[in-house]
């Protein structure tokens, strides 16, 4: 133990003030006084900063600016071409980010006297010591919810300086750039990738593998790809390293070179380790209880490295708070329908058991193509997307499917709540679908697969 710097006690200390550290602050501060939030900073989470809400503040741009250059197909005449002005997009992107920022500090961590809310980075040890610059804290249980970082690889940066862009910096900009690689296209290159190619930005999209936007369906993952290549030109199945050429980014790949102004890095993301001191290098989170090997230390959010997506950073913060609170009792919260929803165009979702983990021996497959026939999405002029549902062959109960489609973030919860109240096929037929909507692209899907179970039980459809 540092022995020169004054020691504060506390019951509970919860390191990071992003969405999961904010949820279990909220239970730990129902419970007792008698905790400390640190906090490294910059505040105001993940999702609301750089994550969520800016990229869709983006995306909800760029739909309607997609919107008006296709008005002449509905046989609307605008009075002239839109003009976009980027500067002023990128600024209503940042107004919105500090309005959900400045409300979000504003109600939790500027409330907070510095006997409860400490800014610094934190470094945890085995014996519940945790050092925070000049601070030693000691604390009896502690919540971890550190978040995670973008994956950039070693050297990349230094090469590229400020040619390389994250989604911790691109909303910074204060213009587009004019052409721009995006390296990563799972869901937030793919997000950021078209939305920026509907705002005029020649984009030109690298992936190391062939599935864009998390897809594992080769159904959707297939049309989603040559869907993707009319938005902006895509290169899949090519490792690529980009590379400062003077003031450009040059990228050479199998069957040609590219050369741009900007680079836009969406490898991923991968927990923030550096709370961990030599000690806890090498302990693993327990998935259920977030337990941190054997001790009274619970992580949760992007730091458990388990979902990376926030209402599970919410649900595991307060799980992680629960289980500090009642050490040694453990518990797990009951775990949610996975569900993914990526805002691309058309949106895609993914519920349930995914199509890596299926037998195919035990399940019934149900799929739709957009382009056969709902009227709803043709007069939309989206008759463009995918379906493909997953049921088990012996109770008849769906358990899950990925969707390439318009509306997918909505139709995707309805899923995801069948899944998760456990409906059959023959309950979910039962169920009113309304004339003439996209859900009813469901319907025909969730029909044919009752068919077909209802012929392998020797049933007729009621
Ligand atoms: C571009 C983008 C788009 C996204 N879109 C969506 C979406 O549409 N839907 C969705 O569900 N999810 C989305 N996500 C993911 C979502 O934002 C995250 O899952 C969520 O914000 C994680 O919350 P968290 O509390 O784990 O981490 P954070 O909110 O990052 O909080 C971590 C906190 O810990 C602090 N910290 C870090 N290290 C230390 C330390 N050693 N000591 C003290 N403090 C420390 C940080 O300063 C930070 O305040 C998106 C993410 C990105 C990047």
């Amino acid at each position: 133990m540092k022995t020169t710097q004054q020691v504060k006690r506390v019951k509970f200390a919860i390191i990071g003030a992003g969405s999961a550290g904010l949820t279990a602050w909220s239970e730990i501060k129902k419970q007792t006084d008698d905790y400390v939030l640190i906090d490294s900073g910059p505040l105001g989470t993940t999702c609301a900063r750089v994550g969520c809400m800016p990229s869709k503040a983006l995306i909800h741009i760029a739909e309607h600016y997609q919107a008006w250059q296709g008005a002449a197909a509905l046989g609307i005449e605008l009075p002239a071409q839109p003009i976009l002005h980027d500067d002023q997009v990128l600024k209503r992107v940042r107004r919105f980010r500090d309005r959900f920022t400045s409300g979000l500090i504003a109600n939790t961590t500027d409330k907070l006297s510095e006997q409860h809310f400490i800014s610094g980075r934190a470094v945890v040890y085995p014996n519940g010591e945790i050092h925070v610059d000049d601070h030693v804290i000691v604390a009896e249980r502690i919540i971890v919810a550190v978040g995670s970082k973008p994956i950039v690889p070693d050297g990349w940066s230094a090469n590229l300086g400020d040619l390389a862009l994250t989604s911790d910096t691109i909303f910074e900009l204060e213009t587009l750039p004019k052409r721009l690689a995006v390296i990563g296209l799972g869901v937030i290159g793919l997000e950021l990738g078209q939305a920026l190619a509907y705002l005029g930005v020649e984009v030109m999209g690298f992936d190391a593998q062939g599935q864009v936007g998390g897809l594992q369906d080769p159904f959707c993952n297939e049309f989603m790809l040559e869907h993707v290549a009319k938005t902006f030109p895509v290169q899949i199945n090519q490792q690529v390293v980009p590379l400062r050429v003077q003031n450009q980014v040059k990228i050479t790949y199998q069957g040609g070179e590219w050369l741009g102004d900007k680079v836009l890095l969406t490898l991923g993301r991968r927990p923030n380790s550096d709370w961990r001191s030599e000690a806890l290098q090498n302990l693993t989170v327990d998935p259920v209880t977030l337990q941190l090997g054997d001790l009274p230390i619970f992580v949760a959010g992007d730091a458990s490295g388990f979902h990376g997506i926030l209402h599970e950073a919410n649900r595991e913060g307060k799980t992680a708070a629960q289980n500090a609170i009642h050490y040694p009792v453990l518990t797990g919260s009951k775990p949610l329908t996975p569900t993914a929803i990526v805002f691309s165009d058309p949106q895609l979702c993914r519920v349930g058991v995914s199509f890596n983990e299926l037998d195919p021996r035990e399940i019934i497959i149900g799929s739709f193509d957009l382009n056969c026939n709902n009227g709803r999405a043709i007069v939309m002029d989206q008759d463009y997307g995918r379906i493909r549902l997953y049921a088990d062959r012996t109770s008849g109960r769906l358990l899950g499917g990925e969707l390439a489609m318009p509306s997918a973030e909505h139709l995707g919860h309805l899923l995801a709540w069948s899944v998760q109240t456990g409906l059959t096929l023959n309950e979910m037929s039962a169920m009113p679908f309304y004339h003439p909507v996209l859900e009813e692209a469901v319907q025909n899907v969730i029909d044919t697969m009752l068919d077909e179970f209802n012929a392998e039980q020797g049933l007729t459809k009621n």
